[in-house]
């Protein structure tokens, strides 16, 4: 019994450790959730990002998200705030045009809390909660009035404040403590405006802009250590989507196909939303051979996988581009990249880091969906989720108070499990040969019938 223990104790690590991870001694659960926009996941991989790897060493990285289409800012972080597919929760665009109410919604004019309200974002959620508050140095919707309630502490969205003054107003209100702030976000805008301009194949440039936000998670990390923050904080470093290198010479026009005057278009490129003034299916047919890089749906044709057809806000006919494709109406595209694309493409995904007490130290995971993230922040802070679209399981490997196997422990277990069995059978032998010296024959036929079942 005794080399029985040992052999788990020796084979399976995983388990006894995994059962230790609390450390949080009775104080409420804080979560930083910070966004970098556009961060494309293997950016990681072809770039130095001495600061942010240094998180991951101590920490957890899920090297892509697959994230939600259409893959823009808006939807994609409203989807990791909910968990939900962008039909679900209403930000189908960056821009939109509700044709009953006859809103328009664009990223200067979001204000308007009826385009927020078909869902529940989780600082809406950790507000309401006895005795916790929430805080937000920016993110789409934050400075809206969600079921009438915003971050306790938020500031107006405007993208010429520094990232310097967003980061010590949120270490300021993570300090606050009546009530304690225990939900946090940060968003920058970049490396999403210098990969639009740039293209993400510009190393040049992108390994510049890469390389000052290495620096800004560095400076993040240090506030927060200088703060006394940083042990018991849970930060997640992630993004909203990738980018994609877009040219010149790939332009699908479509004033040759179709006249202006027959049709308003509310989202043009890469994944252009065509309200028709004429028939919709004449509008259909003039469009459907326009390009052969761009698919033409009707919206009840809109492929399942995309999960984006259920709202009055998808319009009647929506052209989705091929990667690397811009749609225009007849001039020229000065994009050198771009993203909104397919959500299958590995260029549109983005990546995600944690650590902190919640999160094991030093583990990697190739992949989760961006609508995971909510049920796993959810979990962390203690809330209840909203109905949502995420799978708690798939974020299980993350967390320290979470059992889940690993390959190595599964490839431990079988072997273990084996190696145990043949040493116990083994032993039975060993022991029945002592007992019965006697009767030689009948312990022969007896080793040979326990021998094969019990091993192969
Ligand atoms: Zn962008």
């Amino acid at each position: 019994i005794f080399i029985m223990k040992l052999l788990v104790i020796l084979l399976f690590p995983g388990l006894i450790t995994s059962c230790g991870g609390d450390s949080s001694y009775g104080l409420p659960p804080k979560l930083l959730l910070v966004s970098f926009d556009g961060f494309r996941a293997d950016y990681l991989k072809n770039y130095d990002f001495p600061h942010l790897q240094n998180f991951i060493k101590e920490g957890v990285l899920v090297e892509h998200i697959k994230n939600v289409f259409i893959t823009k800012t808006f939807p994609n972080h409203y989807s990791i705030v909910t968990g939900l597919y962008e039909e679900s929760h209403g930000i189908v665009a960056n821009s939109m045009y509700d044709e009953a109410t006859k809103k328009h919604f664009s990223e200067s004019n979001d204000k308007d809390p009826f385009w927020w309200n078909g869902a529940v974002p989780i600082w809406v959620t950790n507000e309401l909660q006895e005795n916790r508050s929430s805080a937000a140095a920016m993110w789409p919707g934050t400075d809206v009035s969600i079921h009438n309630t915003t971050p306790s502490y938020f500031m107006n969205y405007s993208h010429s404040v520094s990232f310097e003054e967003r980061l010590s107003n949120i270490t300021a209100w993570l300090s606050k403590s009546n009530p304690p702030v225990t939900f946090a976000t940060l968003y920058w805008e970049e490396p999403d405006a210098s990969g639009h301009k740039y293209g993400p194949e510009d190393k040049e440039n992108m390994s510049r802009v890469l390389k000052e936000i290495d620096d800004l998670i560095g400076d993040l990390v240090q506030k927060l250590k200088m703060l006394g923050l940083w042990e018991n904080l849970n930060v997640i470093i992630t993004s909203d989507h990738g980018m994609t290198q877009c040219s010149e010479k790939r332009l699908i026009k479509l004033d040759p196909c179709i006249d202006h005057s027959n049709y308003s278009v509310i989202d043009l490129s890469p994944v252009a939303a065509i309200l028709p003034k004429i028939n919709v299916t004449e509008a259909y047919d003039r469009l459907k051979n326009c390009s052969p890089h761009m698919h033409v749906y009707l919206k009840e044709d809109i492929p399942n996988r995309f999960y984006y057809q259920h709202n009055n806000r998808i319009q009647p006919i929506i052209l989705v581009a091929e990667e690397g494709w811009t749609i225009v109406l007849n001039a020229s595209s000065s994009k050198l990249g771009d993203h909104g694309y397919d959500n299958s493409l590995p260029s549109m995904h983005p990546f995600l880091a944690a650590h902190g007490p919640a999160f094991h130290k030093g583990y990697k995971h190739s992949t989760i969906s961006i609508v995971d993230i909510y049920p796993m922040m959810c979990h962390i802070l203690g809330l209840k989720p909203h109905p949502n679209n995420g799978t708690f399981g798939h974020t299980k490997c993350l967390l320290v108070d979470q059992w889940c196997l690993k390959l190595p422990e599964a490839i431990g277990i079988v072997v273990g499990s084996l190696l145990a069995l043949t040493i116990l059978t083994g032993l039975i032998i060993i022991m029945q040969n002592r007992l019965s010296t006697t009767r030689p024959f009948s312990r022969l036929q007896l080793q040979d019938d326990d021998d094969d079942p019990l091993i192969g």
